[in-house]
């Protein structure tokens, strides 16, 4: 027989499933998410690969190679783990890779960084400069950031609270212009962003250019992010102007690179950033509660592959013979080349075929002839069309001349 107990306790697990029904349809009702990046859908990069595969396009758009990287460094992450590598490695990074980086900064920058204190590794580049952006950024400062820009600045400098001040490269040789910088300065300025050699337009930057930074941010507070994880895809023998060539700079700098794209596995998603000891600090405060620590036989695995120094120096020519042989096979188009001085990119022109926008055109071309681009304007908020599409040319020699055979046939 039922008592009177168990008739409240039934009682009270349906009153608390109704309230607890009741609470969960009013929150239904009433959950509204404030979007902190109302503006932003989904990257032009995701799309655009997308409709490649839609359409069975040769996909030039997205930067990632599709050669094999290098078996020995796969062998070596394997090994990695067959010796138990793959347990978490400290919060800044494996030691002994961080050591190796430091003596390769040392011989191509002659510039001597503490492994220690100034060296993270970070699960790629772009968690880097999140974390970077993040780690100095309060609401309501101004971010200079040259424009086109890579595609996660500007959402990563807003999430912050912050502004950014938007300046356009110029067209076509996507220079900076210092005068339009010294007139953009305020004092709200915190941060300066530089990206060479430069996603998309293949631009680098000049020694001059680094005079011209020094002298508008010697004296002030400001910040500088120099995104460098094009810096060993360098051509025609010009320098890397890294910011690690300059003691003076890296005072002030986060340098953030990727293992990804210079070795040719962006799906590791494996990058570090450089700093000073006392920027690092806070860097890592930030970084030990949101990553903690990167994947280990990766890190082990890189320390040894990169005490070999050609494991790098390599890289460049690797990459131009790329770019010339793309380029060449092109001039059988109708698109006009405009220089790559570095990355895995390069601009063309296509006024001789069409005065569409770049967008109309890229998914046109797509579609209709099966080669996938990059349309420019995604790279400015407010879709500045020059009428340059970019082309990723890190591809094998097979997938390039398949494209072009394609692009051959738009008249
Ligand atoms: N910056 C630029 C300019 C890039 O092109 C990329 C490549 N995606 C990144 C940062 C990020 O590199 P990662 O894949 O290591 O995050
Ligand atoms: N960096 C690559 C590019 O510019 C893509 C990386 C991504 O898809 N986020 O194409």
């Amino acid at each position: 027989m039922e008592g009177a107990g168990d008739k409240n306790v039934k009682k009270f697990w349906t009153n608390r499933s109704k309230f607890t029904f009741n609470i969960f349809y009013t929150q239904l009702q009433i959950l509204h998410i404030q979007s902190k990046l109302p503006n932003v859908g989904t990257t032009i990069f995701t799309v655009m690969s997308a409709l490649a595969t839609e359409y069975n396009a040769v996909n030039l758009g997205q930067g990632f190679p599709d050669f094999p990287m290098d078996t020995q460094l796969i062998s070596m992450v394997d090994k990695a783990m067959k010796d138990g590598y793959n347990q978490y490695v400290p919060m800044q990074g494996y030691m002994p890779l961080r050591e190796v980086l430091a003596e390769k900064i040392k011989f191509l920058y002659n510039t001597n960084v503490d492994p220690q204190t100034q060296i993270t590794i970070t699960p790629g580049g772009t968690y880097a400069i999140y974390t970077a952006l993040t780690t100095v950024l309060q609401p309501g400062d101004e971010v200079i950031v040259f424009e086109p820009a890579y595609d996660s600045y500007i959402p990563n400098i807003e999430i912050n609270g912050a502004i950014p001040v938007r300046i356009d490269l110029q067209f076509p040789e996507y220079k900076i212009d210092w005068d339009e910088v010294r007139k953009k300065v305020s004092p709200k300025t915190k941060m300066i962003m530089l990206n060479s050699p430069n996603n998309p337009t293949g631009a680098i930057l000049h020694e001059q250019d680094i005079q011209q930074l020094r002298s508008i941010v010697s004296g002030t507070n400001i910040f500088i992010l120099s995104d460098e994880v094009y810096e060993h895809l360098v051509f025609d023998n010009f320098l890397h102007q890294s910011i690690l060539r300059y003691p003076d700079l890296l005072e002030r700098s986060f340098v953030c690179f990727s293992f990804g794209k210079v070795y040719h596995c962006t799906g590791w998603k494996l990058g570090y950033c450089v700093s000073s000891s006392s920027l690092m600090n806070e860097f890592r405060k930030v970084h030990q509660f949101n990553c903690f620590s990167c994947n280990s036989p990766t890190q082990v695995a890189l320390a040894s592959f990169l005490k070999n120094k050609e494991s790098y120096l390599w890289l460049a020519s690797f990459m131009q013979a790329k770019k010339d042989y793309f380029e060449n096979l092109m001039q059988q188009t109708k698109f006009t080349a405009l220089p790559s001085f570095g990355s895995y990119f390069q601009l063309y022109k296509y006024n001789r075929i069409s005065d569409e926008t770049d967008k109309d055109f890229s998914i046109r071309i797509t579609k209709e002839y099966g080669v996938a681009t990059i349309p420019v304007s995604a790279f400015y908020l407010d879709a500045t069309d020059n009428k340059v599409v970019r082309f990723c040319f890190a591809k094998k020699e097979e997938t390039l001349e398949l494209a072009v055979q394609r692009l051959m046939k738009i008249k």
